[in-house]
Formats: structure tokens, sequence, C-alpha cells
């Protein structure tokens, strides 16, 4: 086992991580259009904090959790997901006396013990923003945007935007007593999990996987019947303003959300491309977990993406990555000053800005060659004794296979130009 990685992980290889590095690029380039700025919280929580701002009932707190006590008896848990910890930091630092509403966003690490399959890992990636501080259903329409904008900038097409609103505390209660009339016959043919959802959470038991569950619940009355006058407006608003932006969006009165902060407005960008895991970014608005997590009570919406099934969705569309950078300057030398000077030349390159390389291989001419070619250099520079005596290098260009000489003091321009 040493030499194997744990389940559910995944090594990312320089192959596959210039690719993170330009999703990551992107994702901070629309955040900083769209005025989010980055918010980095650590890998792992007190238990409390999930446990209390995903809810006990949740999935993910009951069954899912990387928990563990450390050294000093506290019960510690690896972040499930970026939310809590982002809501738990702007409490602590009294964020919320700042100029409002916060904008915030993340790429973070997450960890849940699921059973792995293709798009579900243990480690998995996530991109989220979160905004803090406006109750107002614009923040739920720019959120809904940015995800939007982002994966439609990636080259991402086959998405579909559903959207549902989870009311609030107030209307949730009458739509879950008449959940729970609607289950009763049933009760005795619910999965296990369901069964103990019945009392805690009968909402869940909508999202259940199981298809007996599923078959149960296909006319059971949903919570866009049962919306307070206040839900179904911000509702109608949500859509009015999606509407004005021109995302399109179909209303899916089953998404309820795998987490339970959710108030109002939930939403999901989900695609058929990627098999059975098919939703890429989940959020929606969540009014009372700052409150919750022990802060005053300010409202909060935003969401979550899944970087793996993001990059499965833009193979599975062929998009295009941009090539890696290309080595700028290959520098072959011969002899023993010729492999000091080359030495000095590779860093000084460096130092303006290229990207040079040299062999440290001890290979002979035509391996240093052959090496500037696996290396795809743009330019080979080589440099021997008669060109040391010269003052000038051989500069190959290596797509044109042409060659000629170059005074050193010409060597940066002449690559550059
Ligand atoms: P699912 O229904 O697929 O389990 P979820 O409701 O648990 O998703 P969220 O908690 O809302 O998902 O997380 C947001 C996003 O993170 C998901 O839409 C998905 O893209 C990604 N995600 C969630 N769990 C995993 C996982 N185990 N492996 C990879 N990506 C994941
Ligand atoms: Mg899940």
């Amino acid at each position: 086992m040493a030499n194997i990685a744990p389940k559910g992980t995944k090594d990312l290889l320089p192959s596959q991580v210039y690719k993170w590095h330009y999703l990551e690029g992107k994702f901070a380039e629309i955040c900083k259009k769209y005025g989010f700025k980055e918010i980095r919280t650590p890998m792992f929580e007190h238990t409390e904090v999930f446990a209390r701002g995903i809810g006990d009932t949740t999935d993910v707190v009951q069954k899912e959790m990387y928990t563990f006590n450390d050294h000093g008896n506290r019960s510690i848990t690896l972040k499930p997901e970026g939310t809590s910890g982002a809501v738990r930091a702007f409490i602590e630092h009294k964020q919320y006396a700042e100029v409002q509403p916060t904008k915030y966003y993340y790429v973070t690490d997450c960890f849940r013990y699921e059973k792995p399959q293709s798009g579900r890992l243990r480690h998995f990636h996530q991109f989220g923003v979160e905004v803090f501080g406006t109750p107002n259903m614009l923040a739920d329409a720019e959120v809904i945007a940015i995800g939007h904008d982002f994966l439609t900038e990636l080259g991402i097409k086959d998405l579909e935007l559903r959207i549902n609103s989870v009311g609030c505390p107030a209307c949730r209660k009458k739509h879950r007593e008449a959940l729970k009339a609607f289950l009763q016959p049933h009760y005795e043919e619910l999965c296990g999990t369901c069964k103990t959802r019945f009392d805690k959470n009968p909402m869940r038991i909508i999202d259940c996987k199981s298809e007996v569950c599923h078959e149960i619940v296909k006319d059971a009355p949903r919570m866009l019947e049962y919306l307070c006058d206040d839900c179904k407006a911000a509702f109608e608003e949500v859509q009015e303003n999606l509407n004005a932006l021109e995302i399109p969006f179909e209303v899916d009165p089953d998404i309820v959300r795998g987490l339970d902060y959710y108030t109002k407005t939930a939403f999901e960008f989900v695609t058929t491309k990627i098999g059975a895991q098919g939703t890429v970014c989940g959020g929606g608005r969540y009014d009372h977990l700052i409150e919750e997590l022990g802060g005053p009570p300010i409202p909060g919406v935003g969401w979550g993406m899944g970087i793996e099934r993001v990059l499965m969705l833009m193979e599975a569309n062929e998009v295009e990555f941009p090539a890696e950078d290309r080595v700028d300057a290959f520098i072959a030398v011969m002899g023993d000053e010729a492999k000091k000077f080359g030495l000095k030349l590779c860093r000084e390159l460096r130092q303006k800005g290229l990207i040079a390389e040299m062999d440290t291989l001890a290979r002979n001419i035509k391996g240093q060659f052959k090496y500037a070619g696996r290396l795809n250099a743009k330019y080979t520079l080589v440099i021997g004794d008669d060109e040391l005596a010269k003052g000038v290098v051989s500069l190959k260009d290596m797509d044109k296979s042409e060659q000629r000489e170059v005074r050193f003091e010409d060597i940066f321009e002449e690559i550059t130009k």
C-alpha cells in the first residue's frame, strides 16, 4: 500500500497541472471583474463549524466527514466544503463591520468519505464564491451570472441551469408537514437513511438517490407550492433578473441541495455529458448560516463548483487548452570552458524572463540536440571553443532548422524579436 495513493485521491502530474493553472487563472480573472476578493481559510476546522453549518442531518455530516481528534483531544474535521470556513472567518474577523456586501472567492481542497467513482473523489477541489450581507435578489443573480459566464468562457456547452426555491423556515414548516403526511403511508418502504430523515429533515428524501425512495416521492408535495409571499416574490425576482441577463434557466422543483443551510434560492448547473455525477456547480442562498455559526443575522448567497467535474466537462466538450509554455532557449555546450559560459548564460536568460535550459547529464552534442528537441525548445544555442573565441553563439531556430551566428550581446534580442 505504501506505493499506492489512497482510494478516492488522484495525483496530478505536470501534464495535468498546467490545465489547472489555466483554470485557476481564468477563475481569478473573472472574479476580479465581478469584484470578488480571494479568501484562504484553514484546510481543517473545529468539527462544530461544519456540523452546525452544513447541518447534522445531511449525508456530508453524518457519513462523509474526515473527522479525528488531534493530540490535544480537539475534534477536527478536514474541510468538506468551502462556505462554512469562509463564514467562520468572516465572523471571527468582524468583517461585517466593513462596507457591505462582502464578496469572497476561494479555491479549495475538499474531503468527503464517499464511494469513489467517475467524478466523485474523496479528495477533490472546488472553486467557490460567496456574497455576505445582502438579502437582495440582485446578489443571487450576480453569483449565478458569474458561474454561468465562467463556464461559458471556458468553452463549455451542454450545461443547464436549474433553479428552485427551498423557502424560508416559516413556509418550510408547512411544506414539511404536508410532505410528512404524504410520506407517512410509505414509511416502511423508505430506505434506512430516509427513515431517519423522515423526522429530522424530510425534504432531503426528495433528493434520495435510492430508486424506491425516488419512486415514492414522485408525486410528493414540492416546496414551490408552499412558498410564503415573501419567498414567492423573491423567487420571481431572481427569475426576472436572470431574464434581464438573458441567462437561460429552468425551474426544477426537485432541487433541494445536499447541505442544510440553504434558504430561498437554490440552483445547480448540470450536464448529462460526464455520466452520473452531472452536477458541476451547486449553490444558493443561506440567510441564517452566519447567525447559526455565531455571527449577526446577516444573509448570504454563493456556490461551490467541482473543479474535477469542470475539467471532465471541458474534455467532453473537446475544449482546447492553451499549449504549455515552450522552452525559449536550449544551450548546448562543447568543452569545459563552454560549459561554464553556458551555465552563466542560461541563468542570465532566465533572469531576463526567458525559459532557458541546458543539459545536466553530460550528454554529447548529438544527445544535447535530441534533448532540446524533446523539450520542444524554440532555439538551441550552440557554444564550443570556436564560438567562445569569436564571441558568438551558433543560434539554431528549431522550427525552421535555420542556423546562424549571433554575437553574445545580441542573443536576448534575437530570441525575443
Ligand atoms: P453531488 O450531488 O454530486 O454529491 P453535492 O450536492 O454533494 O453534489 P455540493 O456539496 O453542493 O455537492 O458541492 C458542490 C460541487 O462540488 C458539486 O456540484 C460537485 O461539482 C462537487 N463535488 C461534490 N462532491 C464531490 C466529490 N466527492 N468529488 C468530486 N466533486 C465533488
Ligand atoms: Mg454529495
